[in-house]
């Protein structure tokens, strides 16, 4: 059990990193295969003048055993860290594109602080890739989409 308060973890995190391995992986843990996508990610908010509203370095992205049709989560702690857990099973199936799109939809809530957005274009197609997923609107995240999906995401207001 790990009483320390959650400051040290950031200024002593060689010294903690024992107390709280096991159960909290120290900040700004990015699994392997999924750290492309966050510096895509990175990549694609500066090309549009993006400013970081969350630090991605209290971020951890990691592979979890999520229940139910659960694909992705983005958690935020007390002390103001946050995660990003992506299911393994979905991972697993998933082509190219979903992955990208689950990855960077939790990212927008994890880095850009968002919240779901279910609006739906006149054809019916979602505005956002912020939707919920059980709104009306259809996803449509694709080649042909990306870069819309990508400025709206992106875009300051
Ligand atoms: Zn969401």
């Amino acid at each position: 059990m790990c009483t320390k308060p959650n400051i040290w973890f950031f200024l002593l995190p060689l010294l903690l990193g024992s107390c709280q391995k096991e159960e909290i992986p120290a900040p700004g843990q990015v699994d392997a295969e999924l750290a492309s996508y966050l510096e895509d990610f990175i990549n694609e908010g500066e090309a549009r003048d993006y400013q970081p509203v969350i630090d991605p370095a209290i971020l951890d992205i990691r592979f979890d055993t999520l229940t139910g049709a659960v694909t992705g989560q983005c958690l935020t702690y007390s002390d103001g860290r946050r995660e990003i857990k992506v299911s393994m099973s979905f991972w697993a199936n998933a082509a190219a594109f979903d992955k990208e799109f689950l990855v960077f939809h939790e990212l927008g809530h994890c880095l850009l602080d968002r919240e779901h957005l279910d609006t739906q274009r006149a054809d019916g197609t979602c505005l956002s890739m912020m939707h919920s997923g059980q709104g009306r609107c259809r996803n449509t995240y694709g080649a042909s989409t990306r870069t819309r999906y990508l400025d709206e995401l992106f875009q300051a207001d």
